[in-house]
């Protein structure tokens, strides 16, 4: 394995100057689009909202003191146009703004998909750049309420100004992202390390293994039960462990023949076969054909999406998870009451 370490940015690194006399367009004001709004908007940033007419976010967007306007509307008025709407969405929704950009603006990202798949083409005279907190909005907003950051990552798909840099680095100053680190990477490299990992990792391959597992012990007897705690349940507190402390903590705290049993067996399940899968997996991200797929999947309603989304809302583990699921809830509720308390 070959590895080259990448740039990290923070604070210092960033000079509020590159972006403060500039208006921001948030178009969209979901998970990130929020966060966003809101958060450069508390940085002193002149920030517009960009939603359609009939959007349910509309008055929540102004209740937080925040201007809106069609995305068309908010593109032609910004300098700078972060485009925060679902990425299936972005090729319809840059069709509307594209009159917009002028020379010297810059058309901004949180995931690289759209660019490095050609769904979207921007004129040569704009920048382009992505910065992509590495965490879902909520946190995004609550880590900067709290003066804390979210790492976050900085790409650069086209310099037009010879200042998009320092305008990303501004922009993620002001989100909160620099307070905790920003890591330099490029279009091609977030769009592809992020389907592959969703797909063969995150997403894709630990479901894949949950259902393996539990339907290995029900089909040999075991009580449904026993199978989802095993398989499912338990699997939060192991993840917590290497989330915490690396896979050296999560061995540690695991028993002793857990380990020996881990260690031994692991590398039997997930083999070299898997191995050769994900590098089948990785060949399609990088050479475009699950991104032309997906596009076309979209094109056409979403038929195996539907399906297979329903498939897998109807497997047993659902079903002996939901009720299962029930019956810890009062815990819960009772943790989250005692942390109420104490605040
Ligand atoms: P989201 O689904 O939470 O929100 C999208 C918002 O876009 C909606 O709330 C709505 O306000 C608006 N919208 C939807 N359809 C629209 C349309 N046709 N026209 C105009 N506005 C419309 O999206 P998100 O998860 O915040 O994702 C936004 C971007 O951020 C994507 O590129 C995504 O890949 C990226 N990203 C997301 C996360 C995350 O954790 N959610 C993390 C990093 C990057
Ligand atoms: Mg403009
Ligand atoms: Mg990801
Ligand atoms: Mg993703
Ligand atoms: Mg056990």
């Amino acid at each position: 394995m070959s590895e080259e370490r990448a740039t990290i940015y923070y604070d210092e690194d960033a000079d509020r100057k590159a972006i403060e006399n500039k208006t921001v367009a948030v178009l969209g004001y979901g998970s990130q689009g929020h966060a966003h709004a809101q958060n450069l908007d508390d940085s002193g940033i002149n920030v517009v909202v960009g939603l359609r007419e009939d959007s349910s976010s509309w008055d929540a967007a102004e209740d937080a003191g925040l201007a809106v306007a069609t995305p068309a509307e908010a593109a032609a008025e910004a300098d700078i146009v972060s485009v925060l709407v679902p990425d299936t969405v972005q090729p319809a929704v840059y069709e509307q703004i594209r009159d917009g950009l002028e020379a010297g603006d810059t058309l901004q990202f949180a995931h690289g998909f759209n660019i490095h798949y050609g769904q979207i083409e921007p004129p040569s005279d704009v920048d382009v750049t992505m910065i992509a907190p590495k965490s879902p909005g909520h946190l995004v907003r609550r880590n900067y309420e709290a003066g804390e950051g979210t790492p976050g990552l900085l790409a650069i798909y086209q310099d037009a100004t010879g200042t998009a840099k320092a305008e990303a680095l501004a922009y993620a100053q002001a989100l909160g992202c620099a307070r905790a680190g920003v890591v330099e990477t490029t279009f091609r490299e977030e769009t592809e390390t992020d389907l592959f990992g969703e797909q063969a990792v995150l997403c894709g391959g630990v479901t894949s293994l949950v259902k393996h597992g539990y339907e290995t012990l029900v089909d040999a007897g075991y009580s449904p039960e026993m199978a989802y705690f095993e398989c499912m349940n338990e699997l939060k507190l192991i993840v917590d462990l290497m989330y915490e402390g690396g896979l050296a903590e999560m061995w540690n705290s695991v028993s002793d023949t857990a380990e020996y049993g881990g260690l031994t067996r692991g590398d039997q399940i997930v083999d070299e076969h898997a191995r050769d899968r994900m590098e089948e997996t990785l060949e399609a991200v990088q050479n475009g054909e699950f991104a032309r797929e997906w596009v076309m999947e979209n094109r056409a309603g979403r038929p195996s999406y539907t399906q297979r989304r329903q498939a897998e809302m109807n497997h047993d583990i659902e079903s002996v998870g939901a009720e299962l699921r029930e019956l810890f809830a009062w815990s819960e509720e009772e943790a989250e009451s005692e942390d109420e308390e104490q605040e």
